[in-house]
């Protein structure tokens, strides 16, 4: 009786992970043909100064909404694209719309953009970067690019290299999700970054829970004495705003500040911006 039941059970599970493959590779058709067919967005969020709430760049986020599938979040196809090996494809046409859009932006404004780890395991992966900008006719001063902790302790001689190789370019390099990934403060040493992203894991607990507010103060701490600068990601109420502020940190995006918006209203967004201030 309990072997037909487990036999059952068995039945179900193959079937389940059937199942998913099924949908993964139904998602990746669909994601392929959207590359092919221009359907893949580029959104931008502001990161402003928390102290005077100027606009100073936008991180580029990318947007699909599928036919059928609707919207699909890039956590879920940008991994995708890595597993099945067109995340190069993916990432070259969102830098090429992106790079596009910030042209008409003012020229004090920098794009951030997010690589992937796969990227960074790919030694070909900075040609790619510097062909694109020089297509699109971005200076790399322009760029930064986020990369994780994780991304680059899993590929650290090619990630080492690749950054070396941008930053020499002028591309200046952020990084992602501070605090959430696997590496040590020691390692974090031997890698050369120009900013820290802090996660919104302790962002959002800043203003109810001691500890993160703790950590957020002394990552503060150590970008200032690594003169690196700092951001703080995901700050959705002006409580947020006015805490990192009173730490010290310098740069915030958030909600609270901007949500994402497309290549259009992001236009909009800083022309009432310049006019208010110029
Ligand atoms: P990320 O790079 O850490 O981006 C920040 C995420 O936080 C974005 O989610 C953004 O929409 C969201 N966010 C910003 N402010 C707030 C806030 O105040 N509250 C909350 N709850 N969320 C906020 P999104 O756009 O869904 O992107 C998720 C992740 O997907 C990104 O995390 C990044 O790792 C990846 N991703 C997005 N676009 C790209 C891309 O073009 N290339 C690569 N390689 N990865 C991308
Ligand atoms: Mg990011
Ligand atoms: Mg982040
Ligand atoms: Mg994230």
């Amino acid at each position: 009786r309990s072997k037909r039941r487990g036999r059952g059970q068995i039945t179900v599970y193959s079937s389940e992970i059937a199942e998913e493959m099924k949908r993964a590779t139904h998602l990746e058709q669909a994601l392929r043909n959207a590359i092919i067919t221009d359907a893949v967005e580029v959104y931008f969020q502001p990161i402003v100064r928390l102290q005077d709430g100027a606009v100073l760049g936008f991180e580029a986020l990318a947007r699909w909404i599928d036919h059928d599938l609707g919207f699909v979040s890039p956590s879920v196809f940008v991994p995708l694209a890595e597993e099945r090996g067109f995340i190069d494809a993916l990432s070259e046409v969102l830098l090429s719309k992106a790079a596009e859009a910030a042209l008409s932006w003012p020229q004090e404004l920098f794009l951030s953009f997010n690589l992937s780890s796969a990227q960074l395991m790919d030694p070909g992966t900075s040609e790619t970067i510097l062909s694109t900008l020089a297509r699109a006719g971005l200076g790399p001063h322009r760029l930064e690019l986020e990369i994780t902790e994780t991304a680059v302790m899993t590929s650290a001689d090619t990630a080492q290299r690749i950054i070396a190789d941008l930053r020499q370019h002028g591309v200046k390099i952020s990084l992602d999700d501070f605090g959430t990934g696997q590496s040590s403060l020691g390692r974090l040493r031997d890698f050369t970054f120009d900013k820290v992203k802090i996660d919104r894991a302790f962002v959002s607990q800043i203003t109810t829970d001691r500890a993160s507010e703790h950590i957020v103060k002394a990552i503060v701490a150590m970008c200032d004495g690594l003169e690196l600068q700092v951001v703080a990601e995901g700050i959705e109420t002006h409580e947020d705003a006015e805490k990192l502020k009173a730490l010290g940190c310098g740069m915030g995006q958030g909600y609270y500040y901007g949500k994402p918006a497309d290549t259009a209203a992001t236009h909009t967004y800083l022309r009432s911006r310049y006019q208010q201030s110029t």
